[in-house]
């Protein structure tokens, strides 16, 4: 996360209709169509858990990625995959950039599940890539 200019406490900024669309331009007709349905403009909640997510992303595959907040049970964590059918729009506006211990909670949670694979099949997978330099016990 180096270099990045939006502290965790910082207010998200939503984009605006306008500013979606100009992004839209070019993009191709599954994004498009997709963006529509389920704008970067607000919140969406889920069903199933308290948490405000905002989309972070979409895929030509019509699914798209919802980043987690500080209220969620995964905050720091963007997830892919989601579908449009999986997430309520909210619109109160209140997603909260995780804060920087979240997001140290997160990694290290995230780490300590995904190392647990012998292999994850990921060739660029950087927590396997670095299990090979880093030893985790040898800190006491
Ligand atoms: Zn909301
Ligand atoms: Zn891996």
């Amino acid at each position: 996360m180096s270099g990045t200019k939006v502290t965790p406490d910082d207010a998200y900024e939503y984009p605006t209709a306008d500013e979606l669309e100009a992004w839209l331009v070019g993009k191709p007709a599954v994004v498009i169509e997709l963006a529509r349905r389920v704008p970067t403009t607000t919140c969406y909640r889920m069903r199933g858990n308290e948490g405000h997510y905002v989309v972070a992303s979409y895929a030509e595959n019509g699914t798209f990625t919802l980043a987690h907040g500080r209220d969620s049970y995964l905050p720091g964590v963007g997830v892919f995959g989601i579908t449009p059918d999986e997430v309520i729009p909210c619109g109160c506006g209140r997603w909260q950039w995780p804060t920087a211990e979240q997001r140290r909670a997160t990694d290290a949670r995230i780490e300590r599940q995904h190392a647990r694979l012998v292999a994850c099949g990921d060739p660029k997978c950087e927590i396997h890539a670095r299990r090979g330099r880093r030893r985790p016990r040898g800190k006491a």
